[in-house]
């Protein structure tokens, strides 16, 4: 989270970043520390996702649910993070809204992304999953 010498950090939103790193402090002080599983990702390395998710997945539709292209994937634009460990992911759907960084899909309660209005107006209402997200119909 504070190597900025790691692309998947390094290649991030400097906002969602910022938010990130605000929040893992203040987390830190609980006793609670923040794991990216996974943030910026190369369009290639989202490909070889999207692959795997339709083999495993059995279909491009039901990988969908779970894997977005290359062109549509908040990770490669370097808009979103998936965080890892269990009370670091309670913590934040507790506190990430104060930090502005919301949970996007009820499907995946590691993924995260940078919505500033939600530091006012609380985080807006999760797609049950991505196939549901305006953003991956493009
Ligand atoms: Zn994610």
């Amino acid at each position: 989270m504070f190597d900025d010498e790691h692309p998947g950090v390094a290649n991030l939103d400097p906002d969602l970043l910022r938010a990130l790193r605000a929040a893992a402090t203040e987390a830190a002080d609980d006793g609670i520390e923040f794991y990216v599983n996974s943030g910026w990702r190369s369009p290639e390395y989202q490909d070889r996702l999207l692959h795997k998710a339709i083999s495993e997945h059995g279909s491009a539709e039901e990988a969908a649910r779970w894997v977005a292209t290359a062109n549509t994937s908040a990770h490669v634009a370097g808009n979103a993070v998936d965080i890892g460990r269990s009370d670091a992911k309670a913590w934040l759907s507790q506190h990430g809204a104060k930090y502005g960084l919301c949970q996007i899909y009820r499907n995946e309660p590691w993924h995260y992304e940078l919505r500033p209005e939600a530091v006012d107006h609380g985080c807006p209402a999760m797609y049950a999953d991505p196939t549901h997200d305006p953003r991956m119909r493009q």
